[in-house]
């Protein structure tokens, strides 16, 4: 037997990872740029200490006191047996694809799109179809139809904004995509809290279609990553089906502790959210002005091209201590949105290889 003894699609494949570089300006991966207060933390580590002290035991199998705190937060009527937790919106997402996914079954995205997806598809033995997007990267319905006709998808995964591009769906097209589906929709709203004025949330539209799912994920608007929590709303009978596949006690006590506590910050956490809203739009702004092509954005991150060489663009701004991000479609970037002086820097850097005068 061939060592070690992968399974065959896995021969070959790396791990997932954007770079880990130790550089003074990371806006490579869409993080929140603004750490807790010191407040946030002497309630978290408050939390955590409670927890310790009964980690003996198992913790919450159904995350009682986290889905009531999530179920509040949502608002939109959602009831906390319409919540979901998971590590991360990462698990959350591979949890769908075990419980409604599997061999002989499809999911379906549009490229270009989260690069996680296919990964969750193959980790689950799921067939995996691309469609495509517009060159604005908009959906056309038409197309979505057609490759969802074609496939009968048992999940179809489109984020709201979607990542690499930060381009938000029209409540239409979530329901008209909800409506021809036979199996579930999962609208991954993980950049939800970013958008623009005008594009309402996806949880809208919860009561209306069996089969809509909204996840979302405390590691970017709420800042924070670090503690992987991701959570989903959607029909009750939804979220049971995903006890079945869950590990047994798959958020640990600290987590659930971490989460909770956090929510009780949410204002707070949340608060920096028009900052980086701000920043973003002078960001496209600023780009445009120097005669870059930017993708309208919803989210916390900017793409932008075309560059011949993106590569060279990448290592440039590298060198000069600022970290993006080389995906998307050929010849684009993803710079994600730091504080001001973090976009200063990258502005000065992308100047100074471009050769532009500031
Ligand atoms: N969905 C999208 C579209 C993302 O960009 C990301 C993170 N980059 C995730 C889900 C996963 O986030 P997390 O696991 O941290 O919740």
């Amino acid at each position: 037997m061939e060592w070690p003894p992968l399974r065959a699609e896995l021969r070959g494949a790396e791990p997932y990872g954007a770079p880990q570089l130790d550089v003074p300006v990371q806006l490579n991966v869409n993080e929140n740029p603004y750490a807790p207060s010191d407040e946030v933390v002497a309630s978290i580590a408050a939390a955590v200490a409670d927890a310790a002290r009964t980690l003996n035991r198992y913790p919450d199998r159904e995350l009682v006191a986290l889905r009531a705190a999530l179920a509040d937060y949502l608002g939109h009527g959602v009831r906390p047996e319409q919540v979901w937790a998971a590590n991360g919106s990462n698990e959350v997402m591979l949890q769908i694809l075990q419980a409604f996914g599997g061999p002989g079954r499809t999911a379906v995205s549009f490229a270009p799109t989260y690069s996680m997806y296919p990964e969750y598809a193959r980790n689950a033995l799921t067939d995996w179809v691309v469609g495509h997007r517009e060159d604005d990267f908009t959906l056309d319905l038409d197309h979505a139809r057609a490759v969802i006709d074609e496939h009968q998808p048992s999940v179809v995964l489109l984020p709201s904004p979607n990542n690499p591009t930060g381009t938000a769906l029209p409540l239409e097209v979530v329901a008209a995509v909800c409506e021809q589906a036979p199996g579930v929709v999962v609208i991954d709203e993980a950049y939800g809290e970013f958008r623009r004025a005008g594009t309402p949330s996806a949880l809208e539209l919860l009561g209306e279609h069996r089969n809509l799912m909204v996840s979302r994920t405390m590691s970017k608007a709420f800042a924070l990553a670090g503690a992987r929590l991701g959570y989903l709303a959607a029909d009750p009978v939804l979220c049971d089906a995903l006890r079945i596949v869950r590990l047994p006690y798959h958020l640990s006590a600290v987590s659930q502790a971490t989460a909770v506590a956090a929510l009780g910050h949410a204002e707070e956490l949340l608060g920096r959210v028009d900052d980086l809203r701000r920043e973003r739009d002078a960001c496209v702004e600023w780009l445009r002005g120097r005669g870059f092509e930017v993708a309208d954005s919803d989210a916390n991150f900017v793409l932008f091209g075309r560059f011949a060489d993106r590569h060279a663009v990448w290592q440039g701004l590298l060198d000069a201590g600022v970290l993006i991000r080389e995906t998307g479609p050929a010849g684009w970037l993803r710079v994600s949105v730091g504080t001001p002086a973090e976009m200063a820097a990258f502005r000065d850097a992308l100047d100074q290889i471009t050769g532009h005068d500031s």
